[in-house]
């Protein structure tokens, strides 16, 4: 199954996206993954995205869509693919159509006024990427699953959260139209249990 997962930063896209690749057997592909692992390794791309994510702004499509092309052109890819992240403009969402045609768009739907806490009080893990919240982790600093450390991303501060909630309304929300109109997205009210979440989203995939 080729799908898109859309939503605000913090709606849960992530937490998600692990656990949906699992089930239906298909890669996880985050491009805000891909960036920060890029700028772990010091590669050209890292310099380039960085400059953008430290800002809460938008890599350049280009960039984004030539990375997104390389990756599902490669053999995992070929019986589906679970995009979290991507697109994140409509512009992005046109130049996927060129090359994939994507079947379900998942939009995670969660009140923008809970969003800046959900994500200020994320940290997550720096082995296996899982993500915690503040809130529910009782002052514990490691991984419940793989005992990594557990940190806060550079960019969940509260001045870049704002601008990318900004962006997330100005070029992404507009998505949610975009892929109705082709008739393939399914909503989800995000703003509940992971598994109550997941749940809703594995009834309405099928
Ligand atoms: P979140 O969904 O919580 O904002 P992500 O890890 O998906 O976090 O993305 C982090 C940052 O990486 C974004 O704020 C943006 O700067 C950059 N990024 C990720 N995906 C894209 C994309 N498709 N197009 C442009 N920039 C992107
Ligand atoms: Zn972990």
């Amino acid at each position: 199954m080729k799908i898109v997962l859309l939503g605000a930063p913090g709606a849960g896209k992530g937490t998600q996206a692990v656990r949906l690749a699992e089930k239906y057997s298909v890669p996880h592909i985050s491009t805000g993954d891909i960036f920060r692992s890029n700028i772990k390794g010091g590669t050209p791309i890292g310099l380039v995205a960085k400059s953008y994510i430290d800002k809460g702004q938008l890599v350049p499509d280009e960039v984004t869509v030539q990375i997104v092309k390389e990756r599902l052109e490669q053999d995992d890819c070929k019986n589906g693919y679970l995009l979290d992240g991507f697109p994140r403009t409509v512009a992005q969402a046109k130049a996927l159509d060129e090359f994939s045609e994507v079947e379900k768009v998942v939009n995670i739907d969660v009140p923008l006024s809970k969003l800046m806490r959900r994500i200020t009080g994320r940290r997550v893990c720096s082995k296996c990427g899982e993500s915690y919240h503040v809130d529910y982790l009782n002052g514990s600093l490691s991984c419940g699953k793989c005992e990594g450390e557990l940190i806060q991303r550079a960019d969940d501060n509260e001045e870049t959260v704002s601008s990318r909630l900004d962006v997330y309304t100005a070029q992404t929300a507009p998505l949610v139209e975009y892929y109705g109109e082709k008739g393939v997205l399914v909503n989800v009210d995000g703003d509940g249990n992971i598994e109550d979440v997941f749940n809703s989203i594995t009834a309405q995939l099928g």
